[in-house]
């Protein structure tokens, strides 16, 4: 039996920013598996090249930070003209910082909303002004179960993360009258770098399992089915959404 037309993306070109490692490198891998052409982004060109080296497909790399407009302007610009027109982006690069809010040191503050709110913005607004002007494409945020809920000690990352759903929904009706898609894909706890030392600590990783569901931590390819769904055609009407992958954790207290 052959996969349903509607989710044939195959021949698209794909950009997932932060994907040296983590959740994006394994969202690329699953791009590359369903026959895109896919560019990985990260600021450390050694780093992406032994990734890319590992993935299936024709893959290239695209080596900017996502907080420096100029560079990602031109970091757009060149993978446009080095591997073709963009239909698929992932605003996935994205950073934690984890302290009491009275602790928190003003230029932390401006780093982690740099890093996950402003980079989608920079990022989404170079690649819209290319999409929108062919008619089509499809933009997917990487949100979180923390654009929901907070805990003590994270309120700067779910600050980001909650403005980045609504930066979600605002870039799909300024963008979607011109054929462009937004919507966010919202993980729950998955194990990555991002969250070792959440991991590490026996404390936490249980009520983390009791607390969620499913009864266990999310692995990065739990993300890869919602990011296909929402890359391909099965998902052409459906607009300025979150689809929360975290084991049903946001929905129950
Ligand atoms: P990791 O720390 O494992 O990976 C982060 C990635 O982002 C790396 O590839 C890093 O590349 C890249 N990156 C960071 N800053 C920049 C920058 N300024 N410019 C370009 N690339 C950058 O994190 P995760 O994989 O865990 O997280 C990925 C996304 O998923 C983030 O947005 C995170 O908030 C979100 N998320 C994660 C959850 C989890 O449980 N892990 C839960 C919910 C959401 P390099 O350092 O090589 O430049």
């Amino acid at each position: 039996m052959t996969a349903h037309p509607l989710f044939d993306i195959s021949g698209r070109t794909a950009l997932v920013t932060g994907s040296s490692r983590g959740i994006g490198l394994a969202l690329a891998r699953g791009l590359a598996e369903a026959g895109c052409t896919v560019v990985l982004n990260g600021r450390d060109a050694g780093r992406l090249a032994e990734a890319a080296a590992d993935l299936p497909g024709e893959v290239r790399t695209a080596v900017f930070d996502v907080t420096d407009a100029p560079a990602v302007a031109a970091g757009i610009a060149d993978v446009e003209e080095r591997v073709g027109p963009l239909d698929i982006l992932v605003n996935n690069a994205g950073m934690q910082l984890r302290a009491p809010l009275l602790e928190f040191a003003d230029a932390d503050w401006h780093r982690i909303l740099d890093t996950n709110l402003t980079s989608a913005f920079l990022v989404g607004r170079e690649a819209a002004r290319r999409m929108t002007a062919r008619g089509h494409g499809k933009i997917i945020n990487i949100c979180s179960l923390q654009s929901e809920v907070v805990r003590p000690g994270i309120a700067p990352y779910a600050a980001t993360k909650g403005a980045l759903k609504m930066l979600t929904k605002g870039m799909c009706a300024d963008w979607g009258p011109h054929g462009v898609q937004v919507n966010g894909l919202g993980p729950g706890y998955i194990e990555t770098e991002l969250t070792r030392p959440l991991v590490e600590d026996e404390e936490f990783s249980a009520w983390v399992r009791r607390r969620t569901p499913a009864g266990r931590w999310g692995r990065t390819e739990d993300l890869v089915g919602g990011l296909l769904f929402l890359a391909s055609p099965a998902a052409d009407f459906v607009g300025g959404q979150v689809l929360y992958v975290d084991g049903g954790m946001t929905s129950v207290l």
